[in-house]
Order: structure tokens, then C-alpha cells, then sequence
């Protein structure tokens, strides 16, 4: 992962800033990383991907977290669509669309709708089968990726049930309309998808439906809550980057900031945050690759954690660059605004909260 991350470096360079005010990645860019496997590092190699362990993975998300959280959330949403093409589809659906998700194909997942946030056994997207056919009607909103993505993994109502289609963006029926001046991230391509009687191969839903909403989504969303826990990981390490260098450097009262007693402390709780949203990322990596079925709690965990300890980091790390952070064109005022996303996508700080609540009431003591 380290090399990946160096090479993602190089090819970042200075230009997130950049890249967050014009509200757009560089399709060249996106595609030549799609196109080394490096947006789902972690689909294994007999289908042609990087194969990361989800330790490596993780430690690869960080390091593009700490250059662009747009560029990481195209990551998530990218892996997020492996992961559930692997889980969901059988042999040869997975055979057919991973070694395409890791040369290049751009993915993006769309659950949640105009009345399915939160709760998505709301989600009213229809899947039905029609001869040879299935036709799917509906409207997502918010689908990061969506504004570049080639392939849409779309989560609906499929017979008695719940089905997850593969739609590809250009078929006839897709409509993708961006989202207008997102908070933050604002490159990382969110729209919402108009899917009008959009006409497909019957082998395009993955094999595996559930009964429930819950039970269909959950393995794709553990997959997205590690990916953004390590992505909020990366957020703290830009912070206290800008932060110790700003405190080191910047004079105030005869002596560097970073001497005044109240702005180290802002310093300590960055780093307290990064070390502990690192600790429980580290944790749920090593559940999900020992395959444990605690892998889904600690995802969320290490997700709530992340996600908090980034809104509260980035909103020090604004205070310790003082005016210097109150504009666009610093590291710490985008962090500001990219970390609360984190707190609303992939089960908000609330919903967060219930499942970890659910999970100590039902918890062998
Ligand atoms: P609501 O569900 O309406 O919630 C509003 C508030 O009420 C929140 O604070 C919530 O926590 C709280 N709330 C709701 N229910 C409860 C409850 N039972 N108890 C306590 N509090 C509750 N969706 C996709 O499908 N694919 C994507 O790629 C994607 N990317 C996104 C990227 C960004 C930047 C954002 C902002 C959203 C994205 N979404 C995506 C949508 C995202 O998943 C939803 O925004 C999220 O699930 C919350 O739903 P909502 O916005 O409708 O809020």
C-alpha cells in the first residue's frame, strides 16, 4: 500500500484544492487509477484486482483520505460496488464485472432515495421481471460517483423481496443529474439517477436477494463504513499536518502559537483523535480479514468514531489556523466541511449510535 499511496501522491500532488473548487476530478486521472485496479484495491487477484488485505486497504484509503476525500470517496463508492458484485452475484456475474470493476469500468451504488434515507426498508425502486428482461423504475438521490460512473449498482424491490441490478449508465431510461454545490467532497461527482423503465438482461440482478432491506444491504455498507472510517482517519492526519505546522510557524505574543498552552492542547485532541478513529479502523481490518462476525459491529464502530473524531479534529485544526483557515484554499477549512459529510453518509452518527446501542443490549455480558 505504501507505493500505491506514493503513486497517488505524485498524481494528487497540489491540485485537490483546486479540484474541490472547480467541483471536479480529472477524468484522466480517475480513470488511469480505476485503471490499475487502485479505486477497489482490495478485489482479489483471480479477478485481476490489487488484492489488498482490508489492513492494507485501509492503510491505502487513509493515505488518499489525507490528499482528497473526494478522490477517496470515488474509492469507496468503487469498492463498495466490487464488494457487493462479489457478495451478492454468483460465479458468473462476479467472473463477468469484477475483472472489469478493476481495469477501469467506474461504479457507483445507489441506495437511498427521495423517502429511503435512513430507513432503507423505505427504498421503493421496482425490479421487475419481464420475459427475458427485468425493467427497473425508480429515483436515487445523492450517488456519489454517479456523476462518472460507467456502471450504477442500483438496490430495489424485486419480487417479494429485495435485489440488487446492475445498470449500466448509458442505458436507455438513466438519467444522472448532478448535485448542485454539495458542503463538501465537492468532487467527488454526487447526483441523483432517474431510472425510467430502464430495460435490462435478466442476468443483470445479482444472485443473491433477501427478504429484508437490512439483510441486503448490510454487507455492502460494512464494506463503505471501513472505507470511510479510514478515509476520516486520513482527514485527521491533514489536519494535524496543517495544524502542528501552522502552530510551529505562526508568531503570536513573542513566541510560536504552538507554546500557548490552550493551542497545544487543540494539537493533543487532533491527535487523540487520529490515534483512536486509527485503533478502531485498525481493529474492524483485522475482524473483516479473520472473517469474524463481529466484522459488521466493528465497521460501524470504527466508522462513528472516525466520523466524530474528524468533525471535532478538523473544527480544532480551523481554530488553531485561525483567519488562515476561515477560506477556502487550506487543507483544514476543506477537511471542516468534508468531515461532516462523513457524520450523515453510510448510517449517520444517530443511526450509528442505535445499531451500537442494539449491539450492548443484546451482548453477552
Ligand atoms: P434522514 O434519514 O432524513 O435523517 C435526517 C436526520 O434524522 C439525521 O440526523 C438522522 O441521523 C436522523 N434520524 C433519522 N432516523 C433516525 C432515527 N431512527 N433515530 C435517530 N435519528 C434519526 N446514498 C447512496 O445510496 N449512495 C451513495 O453513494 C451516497 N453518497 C452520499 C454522499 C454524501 C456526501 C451524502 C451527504 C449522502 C450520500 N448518500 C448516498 C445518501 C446518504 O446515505 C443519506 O444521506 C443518509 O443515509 C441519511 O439519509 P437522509 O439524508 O435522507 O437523512
Amino acid at each position: 500500500p505504501g507505493a500505491m499511496t506514493s503513486r497517488v501522491a505524485e498524481l494528487v500532488g497540489d491540485q485537490a484544492e483546486e479540484w474541490d473548487r472547480r467541483g471536479r476530478l480529472p477524468l484522466e486521472l480517475v480513470r488511469e487509477l480505476a485503471g490499475r485496479g487502485m479505486l477497489c484495491a482490495q478485489v482479489p487477484a483471480r479477478y485481476g484486482g490489487p488484492g489488498l488485505t482490508a489492513a492494507d486497504g485501509g492503510a491505502f484509503t487513509a493515505g488518499v483520505g489525507r490528499l482528497c476525500s473526494s478522490l477517496r470517496s470515488l474509492m469507496t463508492s468503487q469498492g463498495m460496488a466490487a464488494w457487493t458484485i462479489e457478495k451478492l452475484g454468483g460465479a458468473a456475474q462476479r467472473a463477468a464485472h469484477l475483472p472489469e470493476l478493476a481495469g477501469g469500468r467506474l461504479a457507483a451504488v445507489a441506495f437511498s432515495e427521495p423517502g429511503a434515507g435512513s430507513d432503507l426498508s423505505a427504498i421503493d425502486t421496482r425490479i421487475r421481471a419481464e420475459g427475458g428482461t427485468v425493467v427497473v423504475d425508480g429515483r436515487k438521490v445523492w450517488i456519489t460517483g454517479a456523476a462518472y460512473a460507467d456502471l450504477l449498482v442500483v438496490f430495489g424491490r424485486f419480487g417479494d423481496g429485495f435485489a440488487a441490478v446492475l445498470v449500466p449508465a448509458s442505458a436507455p431510461g438513466v438519467r444522472v443529474e448532478r448535485v448542485p454545490d454539495p458542503l463538501g467532497c465537492r468532487a467527488a461527482g454526487h447526483a441523483d439517477v432517474h431510472l425510467d423503465s430502464v430495460r435490462l438482461p435478466a442476468d443483470s440482478v445479482l444472485e443473491r436477494t433477501a427478504g429484508s432491506a437490512e439483510l441486503l444491504v448490510t454487507p455492502p455498507l460494512t464494506y463503505g463504513r471501513l472505507s470511510v472510517a479510514w478515509g476520516c482517519v486520513g482527514i485527521l492526519r491533514a489536519c494535524l499536518d496543517e495544524a502542528t505546522g501552522h502552530a510551529r510557524s505562526r508568531v503570536q505574543f513573542g513566541r510560536p502559537i504552538a507554546d500557548h498552552q490552550l493551542v497545544a492542547g487543540h494539537l493533543a485532541e487532533i491527535l487523540v483523535g487520529e490515534q483512536v478513529a486509527t485503533r478502531t479502523c485498525e481493529h474492524a481490518s483485522r475482524c473483516w480479514d479473520a472473517g469474524l462476525p463481529e466484522t459488521a459491529t466493528a465497521a460501524v464502530l470504527a466508522k462513528h468514531v472516525g466520523a466524530v473524531n474528524a468533525v471535532r479534529g478538523a473544527s480544532a485544526a480551523v481554530q488553531v489556523l485561525g483567519s488562515a483557515g476561515a477560506r477556502d484554499g487550506r487543507a483544514a477549512a476543506r477537511a471542516y466541511r468534508d468531515a461532516k459529510l462523513m457524520e450523515i453518509i453510510e448510517g449517520s452518527s444517530e443511526i450509528c449510535r442505535l445499531i451500537l446501542a442494539r449491539h450492548a443490549l443484546t451482548a453477552p455480558a
